[in-house]
């Protein structure tokens, strides 16, 4: 999607600290990290958000799982504990319209969130 800054992310026309990439999906670092470990992990397809997921499309997110889970190990967050969470809109503080999930961890995590 043309105005979308995650696709410009995947495209590599906007920079990123990327650290992982598959045909899927793409992780990189959060810009404005909220705990020492910080990555983002997002589907290639624009998928505004976890309201336009189907049956089929949601197969991206199991992966996606799976991806933040092999990060957390590789980040060494995994014995510590992690947090992977997904915002939805305006009250849950979505600020960027291209599904994504962030993997946080490296730090005691408060709960409930803010
Ligand atoms: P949201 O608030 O759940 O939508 O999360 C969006 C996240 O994207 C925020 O944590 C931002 O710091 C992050 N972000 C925005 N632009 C960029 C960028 O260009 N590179 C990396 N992270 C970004």
């Amino acid at each position: 999607m043309a105005d979308c800054i995650f696709c410009k992310i995947v495209s590599g026309e906007i920079p990123s600290q990327m650290v992982y990439q598959d045909d899927a999906v793409v992780a990189f670092k959060d810009v404005n990290p909220q705990a020492p470990v910080h990555i983002l992990i997002i589907p290639r397809q624009h998928i505004p958000s976890l309201m336009d997921l189907d049956e089929a499309s949601a197969a991206v997110v199991s992966h996606i799982i799976v991806v933040a889970k092999n990060l957390a190990q590789q980040f060494g967050v995994a014995e510590s504990g992690f947090r992977i969470v997904s915002n939805c809109g305006a009250d849950a503080g979505q600020s960027v319209d291209h599904i994504h999930f962030h993997l946080l961890g490296g730090r005691s995590l408060q709960w409930p969130p803010g």
